[in-house]
């Protein structure tokens, strides 16, 4: 799948992924608070694009303020929005939620919340997982409501290795009920994307050092693509890969300091 979209002369908007992009493992990457710093001083804006469910939109900017990170409630995305937006859009407000307390509210405030006799089952990236509440699904799922996922992937990288992520959980479901979700919203799918595009009509440029969620995403979206190598992908990797990049740049700073001098 080659990248279809050229880049712009002035690109105007980041699409930032967060983990392998601008932090690892918890720590920022080196010079990345003071190039965002000088992009955002230049006038051009950045938006922090996240597939992470076990936050809300606040609790993913406190972490990254505490980086140092140019990061409001307004400038980042999960897909907790794009989820509750294609449910609204189908009729569906009353959900049995597989999520946090916290996430739990994020939806409410999109006006998705269980009200007694759910319409759909929609699982996150829960960290407050409990046998009850994979029983309970379970339990809908077996009898035929529609089931949803606000993203897919398996697990979520650390400092000591690989910890199950949401996909983990739908594999789970899947083995009890048969039933995978029907659609998804983060990562690689376009949707968060649109999101954007509907608040933004800049030149955006999406960067992120994973190939099948960041770099499909921008092709998926038809916008152009830098991969950058701080993550978990090397330039070998990109050259084998169906997923190829608009451009390749070793760091975000890098990065930024190209897009600025041209
Ligand atoms: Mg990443």
């Amino acid at each position: 799948m080659a990248a279809e979209v050229a880049m712009p002369d002035t690109v105007t908007l980041l699409l930032l992924d967060m983990d392998g992009t601008v932090y690892v493992g918890g720590v920022v990457i080196d010079g990345v608070p003071e190039a965002l710093k000088r992009w955002t001083s230049a006038g051009r804006k950045v938006v922090f694009i996240t597939n992470n469910t076990s936050r809300t939109i606040e609790q993913h900017a406190l972490k990254l303020q505490g980086m140092g990170l140019p990061a409001t409630p307004n400038n980042i995305v999960s897909p907790v929005e794009p989820t509750s937006r294609f449910l609204r859009d189908r009729g569906v407000t009353d959900v049995f939620l597989v999520a946090t307390n916290a996430v739990t509210e994020e939806f409410a405030s999109h006006g998705i919340a269980f009200r007694g006799e759910p319409q759909a089952v929609v699982i996150t990236y829960d960290i407050e997982l409990t046998y009850a509440k994979l029983a309970e699904a379970s339990k809908l799922i077996n009898k035929g409501l529609p089931y949803y996922a606000t993203h897919i992937d398996f697990f979520c990288p650390t400092e000591d290795g690989p910890v199950p992520d949401i996909g983990s959980f739908i594999a789970m479901l899947e083995n009890v009920t048969g039933v995978a979700p029907t659609s998804v919203f983060g990562k690689p799918s376009d949707s968060l994307v649109e999101l954007i595009r509907d608040r933004y009509s800049l030149n955006s440029l999406v960067v992120g050092d994973r190939l099948h969620t960041d770099i499909a995403t921008g092709i998926n979206a038809q916008v152009p693509t830098c991969l950058v190598l701080t993550g978990e992908t090397s330039k070998m990797m990109a050259d084998a890969s169906p997923y190829q990049p608009t451009i390749i740049s070793p760091s975000l700073p890098v990065l930024i300091d190209d897009l600025l001098a041209r």
